[in-house]
């Protein structure tokens, strides 16, 4: 079964090569875009973003009233929801002093458990926040995962904590392995593994059960 993950893998790498995704932002900059990105597309949470200016610090969201705020990042739609849980996710940050390193010396699972806890954040955005923020080795499942695997098929088990734990068990122990195989996942999904494939040259044709179904 892991051969079956390392297969797609490497199928994937090959051909899209290394995503390294949100290089180049802080981690905070990293939080807020895994908030506003839910029930959204990518696009709608870059608006938002901009709306920010030079203000997109822990600081500045600590502060700003709720109006403000919700008013900045309407283009990410469901605001009133997603600036309630900035709020709360920037005091979680908070109580680390907004400094990386030093919540970086904490288990990965507590800090899981703190950020589930965090009005707002569910499973998918609190694994995105630790691995693409904060570089904890956690796999990140989302939508694009399951339809992936519901095709291909890979035999994760059913549920969110079943999947990530099937793709942790079956692939080296490497937040570089997730971080790229994730954002590897995504691209194909949204290049062919749509709601409606495009099998065309997608790099896992010659082995997927579904291609041109
Ligand atoms: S071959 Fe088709 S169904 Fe299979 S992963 Fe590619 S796009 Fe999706």
């Amino acid at each position: 079964m892991g051969d079956k993950l390392l297969f797609i893998y490497k199928t994937l790498l090959a051909h899209y090569g290394e995503l390294n995704w949100w290089p180049t932002k802080t981690p905070y900059e990293v939080i807020v875009g895994a908030v506003l990105t839910q029930n959204t597309a990518w696009g709608n949470v870059e608006k938002a973003i901009a709306g920010f200016g030079d203000n997109l610090t822990p600081e500045f969201m600590e502060n700003v009233g709720l109006a403000e705020l919700t008013e900045i990042i309407r283009p990410a739609g469901f605001f009133n929801q997603k600036a309630g849980c900035l709020k709360a996710v920037t005091a979680w940050y908070a109580g680390y002093g907004y400094d990386a390193p030093t919540l970086q010396r904490e288990p990965l699972a507590k800090l899981r458990t703190e950020l589930l806890t965090t009005k707002g954040v569910g499973q998918e955005t609190a694994d995105s926040i630790l691995l693409y923020a904060f570089g904890f080795m956690t796999f990140v499942v989302d939508a694009y995962t399951a339809r992936l695997c519901g095709r291909y098929p890979i035999e994760t088990g059913k549920g969110y904590e079943a999947v990530k734990a099937y793709f942790e068990g079956n692939l080296p122990q490497s937040a570089g392995v997730y971080n790229n195989f994730h954002a590897l996942i995504v691209i194909n999904a949204k290049e062919h593994c749509r709601k409606k494939p495009l099998c065309d040259g997608c790099p896992l044709g010659g082995t997927c059960w579904r291609c041109g179904i």
